[in-house]
């Protein structure tokens, strides 16, 4: 723990023929023909409620792959009761000893549920082979490591002790009560780290996962209680949300809540605490992270190649069920024949369907709310006199809940397309006068109330410094001739502000200030 360096996880290609892509698709054939059984787990006891639940494959919905049970209120209160009494003795042990868990949780995942991991959000999220890698493969096990030095890292500062007399230092305790971790179903990596990143730090936690990811969350649950973590730090808690978010806000022991989801929620969630902020015993600290509206802006001294390919992986990778992925466009007049052109092209290309064989590109959204929040969308484009479909706009969810990429383009830059978050396969265009590209730029960083990921393409140097400040707080993770997406622990700590979130960075070291409530003690002699 002393010395522990991170080093980001190597990802394998999974080729068709190598012995990874082998195992991997004989693991997920083991899961494809069970339904896991999936309980609500307080300390050691697993519990079972009435009315059992389903998750099904996003891409095939007649297909069960997971059973499981919701927590109602008193079985919430149970599991912060639980939390609750064994958090002193959680608290005391020292940073080291819960940073070995975590770390053997990470050599756990590399190497024994590694093909696990990947099957389980490949079948029930949805991801082909190379988004479950970057995902369940790689970024959550980057998390765990990272954490633990990051973890050591803020905790080595010394405060002065100015004479011989005085001894001055900081106990780093967790908060005291508990925490709440709500988690997204579009990445395993985030599921796993939001009750994962309290706990390091000595707090016990509650997770409520989401409902379509369930099988690799629990998964990763129960792998972190292989590698030793203890009963009752980290309660597994599928919920209701509305439940979930009555319960632990009621409670006077609410410490802080971890989330990962919809502005909406976290919106909720914030006047729930306000409502209730006298009843607590101290002031619960809220982290969210609420996804965004996200632009690559193209100058026309950029180079064109990475336009295309930008603009098709982060718009269209997990069919734009990524918070960073792109969803708004801008794109100088002079480049517009080319690139569009060769967005048809690359359109044509790709392949969507079944995320488990062969190269597909894209599956199915996620569910049935998602499929019609698309398809409404797409409803709107096809109605507006302003906007014209370059590519795509078909959806069919017959057997999977599938929506085809689509690129549209619109005359109108304040679009509600331009505003509003879609979280599915749908990109927009605006193309604007290559000689109104600051004009352009100044509207861009306006137009969306969100501020996450942006983009901004463009080789000419003067240009390039002048659109970063424009854009400097129209989002919190930035990339300069690079797509909007995939942001890697430890090289991009990630998060945004505005509507997206309370941007604490995930991925960096000071996510992990939150999670602190440090005593400070003066001794003299
Ligand atoms: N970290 C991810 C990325 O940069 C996105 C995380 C999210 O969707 O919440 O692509």
């Amino acid at each position: 723990f002393n010395t522990f360096v991170a080093k980001n996880e190597p990802m394998p290609t999974y080729s068709p023929g190598t012995k990874e892509r082998n195992l991997l698709d004989a693991c997920v054939a083991s899961y494809e023909c069970r339904i896991r059984d999936i309980p609500i787990v307080i300390g050691d006891e697993e519990i079972r409620t009435e009315g059992e639940r389903y998750q099904v494959c996003p891409f095939d919905h007649e297909r069960k792959v997971a059973r499981y049970y919701y927590a109602p209120k008193p079985v919430i209160q149970k599991a912060i009761d639980s939390c609750l009494s064994g958090r002193k003795a959680w608290e005391r042990t020292p940073l080291a000893k819960r940073a070995e868990i975590f770390l053997r949780a990470a050599d756990l995942m590399s190497n024994k549920y590694r093909y696990d991991l990947l099957a389980t959000t490949m079948l029930g999220q949805g991801k082909n082979i190379w988004q479950a890698e970057i995902d369940a493969g790689a970024e959550i096990i980057d998390f765990l490591r990272f954490d633990v030095q990051f973890a050591r890292e803020i905790t080595e500062y010394k405060p002065i002790s100015p004479n011989p007399e005085e001894l001055n230092s900081i106990k780093y305790r967790g908060c005291e009560g508990f925490w709440a971790a709500i988690t997204p179903f579009n990445f395993t990596a985030i599921g796993g780290h939001l009750p994962m990143a309290p706990a390091l730090m000595g707090n016990v936690c509650l997770w409520k996962p989401s409902d379509t990811a369930l099988l690799s969350n629990y998964l990763v649950y129960e792998i972190y209680r292989e590698a030793g973590l203890p009963a009752g730090v980290i309660n597994f808690v599928p919920a209701d949300g509305p439940v979930f978010g009555d319960t632990i806000t009621a409670s006077p022991d609410l410490a802080g809540i971890n989330f990962t989801g919809s502005v909406k929620t976290f919106s909720h969630l914030w006047k729930q605490v306000g409502a209730n902020i006298e009843t607590y015993k101290s002031y619960p600290r809220l982290i969210g992270e609420c996804g965004g509206k996200n632009m690559h802006f193209v100058h026309s001294s950029a180079k064109i190649d990475q336009v295309f390919y930008g603009a098709v992986q982060s718009g269209f990778e997990y069919g734009g069920q990524k918070c960073s992925a792109l969803s708004r466009m801008y794109i100088p007049e002079s480049m517009w024949p080319t690139v569009k052109e060769n967005l048809v092209q690359f359109h044509k290309q790709l392949i969507v369907g079944t995320p488990l064989y062969g190269e597909t590109f894209m599956s199915a959204v996620i569910d049935e709310k998602a499929f019609a929040r698309c398809m409404s969308y797409l409803d709107y484009a096809r109605k507006s006199p302003n906007v014209s479909v370059v590519a795509g706009g078909r959806c069919n969810d017959s057997k999977g809940y599938f929506i085809e990429p689509t690129f549209l383009e619109t005359k109108d830059p304040r679009d509600k397309l331009f505003q509003e978050e879609i979280f599915g396969p749908i990109v927009t265009i605006y193309v604007y006068p290559d000689a109104k590209y600051r004009e352009t730029a100044v509207l861009a960083s306006k137009t969306s109330p969100y501020a996450l990921t942006g983009a901004l393409y463009a080789e000419d140097k003067s240009v390039l410094d002048e659109l970063s400040e424009i854009f400097e707080d129209s989002a919190g993770s930035f990339y300069i001739n690079d797509k909007s997406t995939g942001a890697v622990v430890g090289q991009q700590p990630f998060g945004g502000s505005r509507l997206s979130g309370t941007n604490d960075k995930a991925g960096g070291p000071y996510y992990l200030l939150k999670f602190l409530s440090p005593q400070s003690i003066k001794r003299r002699t």
